[in-house]
């Protein structure tokens, strides 16, 4: 069989996945309509389920076709009962993308703001649910994936609860990595979709949580045709079939990556990615680069470093040194400060990052980028 050529993607997804899921793709031509294919969708769902420990009594999955974004569009614009609002506890570029969308929709919603590199303030969200006590929906993100700041989940749901809010996360950067527990991390909906964590491919996305909650939205208005929750739920319940056309590849390599992840399993797999992420941290301290976000404060998956204030770097240049030679890393901007950002998801491991950091110091040399990094602000 002819070999694929393994790329090395460092940029926050779509990530480097394995030649079995690849070729799971290519299989003979088939009608989604047809019961085989259900049959399919069915222990799929089930899966995505088990991923984050949700009891199948009481959570349940529900698949799109579209990238993440279709997720965080159909819980905001299905799960608002009328007349209530939604707090966006909003400390970053995903969640500030959540109060856009609660702005195309015209939902009422508090846009709850912090610092994009802190942690939010949890008396303040405390404050804002005493104050808004017609707020029936909290949402935030868990890892902010523009910058890799980890956000207080559990705390935070307990907040929403306490105030009887229904808790969405967007767990999109850090589903089928880090270890979620929808129970214990009171979350009531989270999501992500194929081409992340699980390592499958782009074009499947998919909303997890409470049945209870999904059948009660039954009543609430309806905002959208095609990004309608309950409608969606309906369906899978009535038909076991997507609504419309599912990604019917996509599906596939989907079910060959959970195969892998289950085998590999949830603690093995988070410990790889951790060590991938310390590979990471490694490198980009031998070369003195500093990152964004206090290391405290990380999700562990991504790692945000600052441009070098050196009249030589060109990120560009820089990129496409690596690119050539089968090594992707990612821009990003932030409050007019430049940084690159590698990432820790995908069927990679530590001589993976290892390998990158070999053809990323030479590409620095060969650009003439003083080694060690240069940086105007003195270190705090
Ligand atoms: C990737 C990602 C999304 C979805 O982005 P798409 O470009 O629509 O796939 C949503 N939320 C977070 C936190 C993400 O990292």
């Amino acid at each position: 069989m002819e070999t694929i050529k393994r790329n090395i993607l460092l940029n926050p997804g779509p990530s480097t996945t394995t030649d079995t899921v690849k070729l799971a793709q290519v299989v003979p031509d088939i009608c989604p309509r047809e019961k085989d294919f259900a049959c399919l969708m069915k222990g799929l769902r089930e899966d995505l389920v088990r991923i984050v420990q949700g009891d199948l009594a009481e959570y349940t999955s529900v698949l799109f076709c579209g990238s993440g974004t279709i997720c965080m569009d159909v819980c905001l614009n299905s799960l608002l009962p009328k007349g209530k609002k939604i707090l966006v506890v909003n400390n970053g570029a995903y969640s500030a993308r959540a109060v856009e969308i609660c702005a195309y929709y015209g939902l009422a919603h508090v846009d709850l703001r912090f610092p994009i590199n802190e942690a939010p303030d949890l008396s303040s969200v405390e404050r804002a649910l005493r104050d808004n006590p017609d707020v029936a929906l909290v949402y935030t993100t868990h890892n902010e994936t523009g910058t890799g700041l980890l956000n207080p989940i559990r705390k935070i749901g307990a907040l929403a609860h306490r105030f009887g809010a229904v808790f969405v996360v967007d767990t999109t950067s850090s589903y089928a990595m880090i270890p979620i527990d929808v129970q214990k991390d009171n979350v009531d909906f989270c999501m992500a979709s194929a081409q992340k964590g699980i390592g499958a491919m782009t074009g499947l996305s998919f909303v997890i949580g409470k049945i209870r909650e999904i059948e009660k939205s039954k009543d609430y208005p309806r905002r959208s045709y095609y990004c309608n929750l309950y409608r969606q739920y309906d369906f899978f319940e009535k038909t076991g079939e997507m609504n419309f056309t599912p990604p019917v590849q996509t599906i596939y390599a989907t079910l060959q990556a959970l195969k892998e992840y289950f085998t590999e399993g949830e603690t093995a797999k988070w410990a790889r990615h951790t060590r991938v992420f310390n590979a990471i941290r490694r490198g980009l301290d031998k070369l003195g680069f500093r990152e964004y976000i206090k290391r405290d404060l990380q999700s562990g998956l991504v790692a945000a470093a600052l441009y070098p204030d050196d009249p030589n770097w060109d990120f560009i240049a820089i990129h496409d040194y690596c690119y050539e030679r089968g090594f992707t890393i990612y821009p990003g901007k932030v409050e007019k400060r430049g940084m690159f950002r590698l990432c820790a998801l995908g069927a990679i491991d530590e001589a993976d990052v290892e390998a990158f950091f070999k053809v990323f110091e030479e590409a620095l040399r060969v650009n003439r980028v003083t080694i060690p990094i240069l940086y105007k602000e003195t270190k705090e």
